[in-house]
C-alpha cells in the first residue's frame, strides 16, 4: 500500500471508519423510504457494529465445557468447538467469565430491546399476512397496524443509533456535497 503523506496511520483508521459509517448512513434513507424494512434494520445493525468497533466495545467471553475445555471467544457460543471436533456431539458449555467489556450494560440493553421490538413487529406482520381472508380476528392484528408498528420500531432504533453515534463524538453534518466530508469525527 502506498504511503500516505497527508495523514498519520491513526488518522487513516479514523477516516476509514468515518467513511464507512457515512456510506452506511447513505443507505438508510433509500431503504426506509422504499419500505425495505429488513434492509433498513440490517444497515442499522452494521452501523452499530462499526460504532462498537470504533470504541473498542468488544466483549470477550470465556467458556468452559463439561470435559474441562476452556476457550475464549468474541462471539456467543452454545457448544464447545473442541468437543464438536472430537466427538461430533454437542456438549453443554458454561460462561465462566467476561474477560473484557467496554459497552455499557444500558447501551446493550437498549439496543437488544429495540432489536427485539422490530423482530416482534415483523413476526406479527407475517402472521397478519398469512391470515386467511374473511377470517375474523382471533387476536391477529390487521396488516396495516402491524406495518405501522414495524415502521415505528425501526424508527426508534434509527434515532437511538444516531444518538449513540453522537455520544461517541461522531455526528452527521446536516448538508454536504462531498460524502467523505459529510461526517465529523
Ligand atoms: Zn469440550
Amino acid at each position: 500500500m502506498a504511503k500516505k503523506t497527508y495523514a498519520s496511520p491513526d488518522k487513516d483508521a479514523g477516516w476509514g471508519l468515518i467513511y464507512r459509517l457515512n456510506n452506511l448512513w447513505g443507505q438508510v434513507d433509500p431503504k426506509a423510504t422504499k419500505g425495505d424494512y429488513d434492509g433498513w434494520n440490517f444497515v442499522l445493525d452494521r452501523i452499530y457494529c462499526n460504532l462498537l468497533y470504533a470504541n473498542d466495545m468488544v466483549i470477550k467471553r470465556i467458556y468452559t465445557c463439561g470435559r474441562g475445555h476452556k476457550f475464549s471467544t468474541f462471539n456467543k457460543k452454545k457448544e464447545c468447538p473442541t468437543c464438536r471436533k472430537d466427538t461430533g456431539n454437542k456438549s453443554a458449555i458454561q460462561l465462566i467469565k467476561i474477560e473484557s467489556i467496554d459497552l455499557s450494560d444500558e447501551d446493550e440493553m437498549i439496543y437488544n430491546f429495540l432489536t427485539k421490538q422490530i423482530r416482534d413487529a415483523n413476526n406479527s406482520k407475517i402472521k397478519a399476512t398469512r391470515k386467511p381472508k374473511g377470517d375474523s380476528d382471533k387476536g391477529i392484528k390487521s396488516l396495516e397496524e402491524c406495518k405501522e408498528k414495524h415502521y415505528r420500531a425501526l424508527m426508534m432504533k434509527d434515532i437511538w443509533v444516531r444518538k449513540f453515534m453522537q455520544e461517541l463524538g461522531l455526528y452527521l453534518k446536516v448538508s454536504h456535497g462531498d460524502p467523505s466530508s459529510a461526517m465529523l469525527g
